[in-house]
Parts: structure tokens; sequence; C-alpha cells
């Protein structure tokens, strides 16, 4: 026993009403899949109001329990946590934890407050009391002066039940929702800024994330899917495990620039891929394909084209960038940590192809002219032939 405990909050899963217990469930289900590796240290609890607890029940070396924080804080659908004491409820046993708890940060502050609750109100102190009693014994013991107004640091004391709890940094979390919550996507990842961005962002609303990449090996270089490779096991900080199908698409390629008209390479070859992204939807019991489109943010991301790119796809095609301004996305994939991988070169799938004059508005009707041309179903079967899948973790 240590007698401290992980506290958990989740917001945005506590205003589900009735639906929380589903939410707080698969949130428990994805932090334990997580936190796996560090099982002997932790021992899961359960929910009290919007918090969950997690005791840590073996005493937890340095650098693993900075492990551990950087798995929770990156867990979609946790607002924020803390580490807290746990101490008896008598006002000596929560000095004595306060002091302890206060020794910790005795060099990171000067002046302090103490921000005391009590939900048990069958303790013969009030709040006010605690607030007046730890104050002055922290206030002696380490020389620090109390500041209700502006203090450098809080120390919060909440005495529940049969204990009290004292804690002072909050960790903020990334909010969202636990990922499952929101049922399965097929992400179509290239090894661009944009797609990776798009991809958490699905992930933080609770989708669980399938990826498909298409390549031209050995028109393009092996590197490009190592990047590939990378920007996915970043992405697993935020989901876990995910799955990544590698899909050739050199084949398609020459068929598209020998049997159609070159300004519509791009927009049949992104409509194929979406054609294949929904047959490994169905495999995967996925209800919807994401990219990372943002509106006219290249010649080829109009709404034309983009209407022309999704004509005959079923699934609905979901893209969380649409509206966002590259700064915003470039700001987010620093955050997210695959703006690095990203920027990295490569050789795109589609760029060798790319015609001198690419359509920018294209025309339904001969995009799909064009598109008959193709023997879908047989370029569709070739290429799901030669497809390889890799798990990620
Ligand atoms: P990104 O930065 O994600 O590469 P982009 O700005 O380069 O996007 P496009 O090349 O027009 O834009 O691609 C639009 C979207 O199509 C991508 O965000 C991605 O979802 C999907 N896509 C493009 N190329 C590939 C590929 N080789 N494999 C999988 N998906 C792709
Ligand atoms: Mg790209």
């Amino acid at each position: 026993m240590t007698n401290q405990i992980l506290i958990i909050n989740f917001e945005e899963i506590y205003l589900k009403g009735k639906n929380q217990n589903i939410f707080i469930k698969q949130l428990v289900r994805n932090l334990k899949r997580k936190l796996k590796l560090y099982a002997e240290y932790l021992q899961f609890e359960k929910s009290h109001g919007g918090s969950y607890f997690i005791e840590i029940i073996k005493e937890v070396p340095f650098d693993i329990l900075n492990e551990i924080v950087y798995k929770i804080k990156n867990t979609p659908g946790i607002t924020g946590f803390y580490i807290a004491d746990v101490s008896g409820i008598t006002m000596s046993e929560i000095i004595d934890t306060a002091i302890k708890h206060v020794s910790k940060y005795q060099n990171d502050f000067n002046s302090f407050a103490v921000v005391p609750k009590r939900i048990n109100k069958s303790v013969n102190y009030s709040s006010l009391d605690i607030g007046i009693e730890v104050g002055s014994a922290i206030s002696k013991t380490f020389d620090k002066q109390v500041d209700l107004t502006s203090p450098d640091f809080k120390l919060y004391i909440k005495v529940r039940g049969k204990y009290a709890i004292i804690y002072s940094k909050i960790i903020p979390g990334i909010g969202g929702l636990p990922v499952g919550t929101s049922g399965k996507a097929i992400a179509m990842l290239s090894g661009g800024i944009d797609s990776p961005v798009s991809t958490f962002m699905a992930m933080n609303r609770g989708l669980h994330i399938t990826a498909a990449h298409f390549h031209s090996v050995p028109k393009t270089s092996p590197q490009s899917i190592e990047k590939v490779k990378a920007l996915v096991k970043k992405l697993t900080d935020f989901q876990g495990e995910i799955k990544l199908y590698l899909i050739p698409v050199l084949k398609i390629q020459q068929v598209i620039a020998q049997q159609t008209d070159s300004r519509l390479r791009l927009i049949l070859l992104r409509r194929i891929m979406l054609k294949i992204g929904e047959r490994i939807a169905a495999d995967q019991k996925a209800k919807t394909l994401i990219t990372g489109d943002s509106l006219g943010q290249v010649a080829s991301q109009t709404l034309e084209n983009m209407r022309a790119t999704e004509d005959g796809v079923k699934l609905p095609v979901l893209r969380p960038l649409i509206a966002l301004d590259k700064k915003f996305i470039i700001a987010k994939a620093r955050q997210i940590g695959t703006y690095d991988i990203s920027i990295l070169p490569h050789d795109d799938a589609c760029s060798m192809f790319t015609p001198k004059s690419p359509e920018t508005k294209a025309d339904l009707k001969y995009t799909n002219e064009q598109y008959a041309r193709l023997d879908e179903q047989q370029l569709i079967e070739d290429a799901l032939q030669e497809m390889e899948t890799l798990i990620i973790s």
C-alpha cells in the first residue's frame, strides 16, 4: 500500500446521463489495455461521481510514473487527473498527510492556499477549520505565506466517507470521448501533415481507427512506408494498438494514366481509394471513412472535386479538417507529435502521376464517364489481393 491514488476526471462523459456507464466502462477498458505493462503497480477501482480511481499499490519508480502519466494524459475521454495522497479523516491525520504531500513540492512555491471541501458531514470540523488548521501547519513547517487571492500553489483537501484525499497538481488530459464509443472508422492515411491530424481528431471523438495507406512501391521508395508506420506508431499513443493496411496502387495508377483524361487522374484514383476503403470497412465492421481534406487548401480540394471523388461511395466520408486553416492543422500536428514525422521527405503515391494542370472543378457527369472506362471491380480485387496487414503497437 502506498496510500496514493490516481484520480481521473471525465466531465464530458459524466454529462452523458444514462449512457455514462457505457462510456466509463469503455474508458476503463481502454486504460487497462494501455496500462497493462504496469499492472503490478495499479489496481483499478471504480468511479465516484465524475471521477475514476486507480489505486497505486506499489511504489512506482520515477521514470515509470512518467510513462504512466504520459499514457493517461493521452487517453481520449479524460479531461484531467491527479495523484492524491490518502489519509484518515481525523484532523491530525489530515495535517500529517498534507505536510507529507507538500514536502514534495516545497521548492516550487512561496505562497499557497488550502482549498478544503468536506463531503462527509459527520465529522466534527468544518471546511473552514480544515483551511485554518492545515494552512497554519504548512505555513509553520515550510515557512510559506498564505495567499487566498493569487497563490503560487493550491492544496486541495476533500473529506469524503472514511478518508480524505489531498492533492495539488492537476494534469490536463486531451478530453473528447473514449475510443470505441462512437464505433469504428477507416482512416485514409498518407504521409502528409493533414491526415494524421484528421485521424487523431476522429479518435478523440470516440472512433476506433483502422488505418489504410496506398503506396506505389517500387516506383516510390520503401522509406515512405516506414514513415507511415512511424506516424501510426505515434497515433497508438492515443488509441493503443492500430491495424494498418498497406495497399499497392501502382497498377491502378498505370491503368488510369492509360485509359482516362489526365486532368481527372487524381480524382479517379482517390475514388478507387475510397472504394477500397469501403471494402476494408465492411471487413472491419467500420461505418465511416476519414480523410484529411480541408476545403480549398489545395486546388484539388474544392467542393466539386470532393463531390466527384466520393460519388458512388456509400459510406459517409468524414473530413474532420474541412473548415480548419493550415496554421491550426500544423499547430495540432505539433501538439500530437506527428508534425516532425510528416515533414520528413517522402514521395507521395499520387504526386508521381499528377498531371501539369489537374482539374479543380470536376464535372460529375464527365468524371463518371471517365470512371466507367476503368474495370473497377478487377482493379479493386487485384489491389486487395496484394494488400498487406500490419499491427502496430
Ligand atoms: P495529407 O497532408 O493528409 O497528405 P494533402 O493536403 O496532401 O493531405 P491530398 O493529397 O489532396 O491532400 O489528400 C487528401 C486526403 O486523401 C488525405 O488527407 C488522405 O486522407 C487521403 N490520401 C491521399 N493520399 C493517400 C494515400 N497515399 N494513402 C491514403 N490516403 C491518402
Ligand atoms: Mg498528401
